[in-house]
């Protein structure tokens, strides 16, 4: 008798899976050192895909810039032997051309590509015509418009499984993290894009393997839809990104220390506790609105003395004072001093708006 294959399962996008694990190590080395990552990730059995730079966008010359095309084989290999799907970050027509001839199941467009609108574009014709999944990683900016234009662009070629990486965005200066997360960037391209899969990349994110844990687990927490970890037998002397990359076992641990939350539930208790709840919280924000409207209204009237008098709409002693006071407050009110600067910004911002219309019409 033929065999029926499963068809759902085959026909179902290799970046469909919830929760997709991708890991693999940042470049592809030597030949023994791609096929040991893959056959251990393979190993701990928790691993969907497997990941590998060959070409690496170095952010100064001289740097390990990438095996290159000769590296292909070896991930073709690592594929073979432990029949994972294979993912490539591509850049320009000739990287699609030499992963799709190495039979690469996934192509990902790296944060330094989907910043260049040039680049995605070439990326994009060389796809045309072809059918494989495209992960778009956030640009290295934090620019959303740019991020949707990446997946418009690809989408355009005809790509029809897409999905995209948060890595963080580029920042200057001693920060926690690498690149910073800016959650609500992510969050808003999920509410635009909500059928496209959304993995996190607490590698790139963090730049280094203590923070990998959290921030993977906060992307959990925040419904994404998987994890791209790179990972290397010898962490310590990989050839980029070394502080960020840990062992396949230690990835397993970290897995396994990892809580999934599914995004809602049947139970009728939760449910119900959960929607009084956000009863309260709706009809908490309506007053909260009220009340800034009160404050601007407020802000509205001290412009119009201003105007009378000639005075500046800034007046920088008394945002001193503002600032102080609302830090104070707000530490008795179990507020973060990050908080109440962000909140106080743009409150302030706004008075200042509706005050210029009062003062210059
Ligand atoms: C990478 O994934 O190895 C990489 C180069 O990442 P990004 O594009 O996020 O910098
Ligand atoms: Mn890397």
């Amino acid at each position: 008798m033929e065999q029926t294959a499963p068809v759902a399962a085959a026909e179902q996008p290799l970046i469909r899976k919830k929760p997709l694990i991708i890991s693999g190590p940042c470049s592809a080395e030597t030949e023994q050192q791609t096929i040991e990552t893959c056959t251990r990730l393979a190993a701990t059995g928790k691993v969907d895909m497997l990941r590998a730079g060959i070409w690496k966008p170095r952010t100064k010359p001289g740097l390990f810039e990438g095996i290159g095309t000769k590296g292909l084989p070896w991930l073709k290999k690592a594929k073979d032997l432990t029949g994972l799907p294979i993912t490539v970050e591509v850049a320009t027509a000739k990287h699609v051309e030499d992963c799709l001839a190495f039979d690469v199941d996934v192509l990902w467009i790296g944060a330094r590509t989907t910043v260049n609108p040039f680049s995605v574009q070439e990326v994009a014709d060389a796809l045309r015509g072809v059918d494989i999944p495209v992960l778009i990683k956030n640009p290295i900016n934090p620019d959303l418009e740019l991020w949707m234009g990446g997946v418009e662009r690809i989408a355009k070629a005809g790509i029809k499984n897409i999905g995209l990486i948060h890595r963080g965005f580029s920042n200057y200066g001693n920060t926690e993290y690498r690149n910073a997360p800016m959650w609500h960037l992510p969050i808003e391209m999920k509410r635009r894009l909500p059928d496209m899969p959304l993995i996190c990349d607490p590698s790139h994110i963090g730049g280094r393997r203590d923070v990998l844990q959290s921030l993977a687990q906060k992307s959990i927490d925040l419904d994404f839809d998987g994890l791209m970890i790179e990972s290397h037998i010898d962490p310590d002397n990989a050839w980029s990104d070394a502080k960020q990359q840990v062992t396949p076992e230690r990835l397993a641990e970290l897995l396994d220390g990892l809580v999934w939350r599914q995004e809602t539930t049947d139970k009728q208790e939760f449910l119900t506790a959960l929607e009084k709840l956000r009863q309260q919280i709706n009809h908490l924000d309506d007053e909260i609105l009220q009340l800034i409207s009160n404050r601007m209204a407020v802000a509205e009237k001290i412009g119009t003395y201003k105007k009378e008098n000639n005075i500046t709409i800034l007046q920088p002693n008394r945002w001193s004072e503002i600032i102080d006071r609302g830090v104070a407050k707000g530490a008795k009110l179990g507020l973060t001093e990050d908080f109440i600067h962000k909140y106080l910004d743009a409150i302030h911002l706004e008075s200042i708006n509706r005050q210029n219309r009062v003062m210059n019409g």
